[in-house]
């Protein structure tokens, strides 16, 4: 299913209009896509203007490149290379941090009773 990146919608509606299942809602002026309601058949991601709905596989590319123009931009801001090298090993900590939170959470989702 296509996911909106909202930082990129420009709320132009141009997908809520094309879809052909009424499957887009603007929530706080930011296209959603309904899950439930998607047939994956792409129409969105075609007419949007600024790229702004990515298909899953995608999404990962984006979000990997976002993050590090993130860190990069940080380091960016120190002089010292052990300045730098501390934040990127700080990046790791908190990722490695991340991982097991999300390990634990995905655990927890597949035990819970419904
Ligand atoms: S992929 Fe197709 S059905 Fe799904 S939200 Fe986009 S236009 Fe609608
Ligand atoms: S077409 Fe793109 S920019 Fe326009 S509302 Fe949809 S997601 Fe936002």
């Amino acid at each position: 299913m296509p996911l909106v990146i909202k930082t990129k919608c420009v709320s132009c509606k141009k997908c809520v209009r094309k879809c052909p299942v009424d499957a887009i809602d603007m929530v706080k002026g930011k296209a959603l896509i309904v899950e439930d309601k998607c047939i994956n058949c792409g129409k969105c991601i075609k007419i949007c203007p600024v790229k702004a709905i990515l298909r899953d596989r995608d999404i990962v590319k984006y979000q990997i490149s976002a993050d590090l123009d993130d860190v990069k931009d940080s380091l960016s801001k120190y002089k010292s290379k052990k300045a730098k090298k501390r934040l990127v090993k700080s990046q790791l900590r908190q990722i490695r941090l991340q991982q097991k939170v999300l390990r634990g959470k995905m655990k927890a989702l597949k035990h819970l009773k419904l």
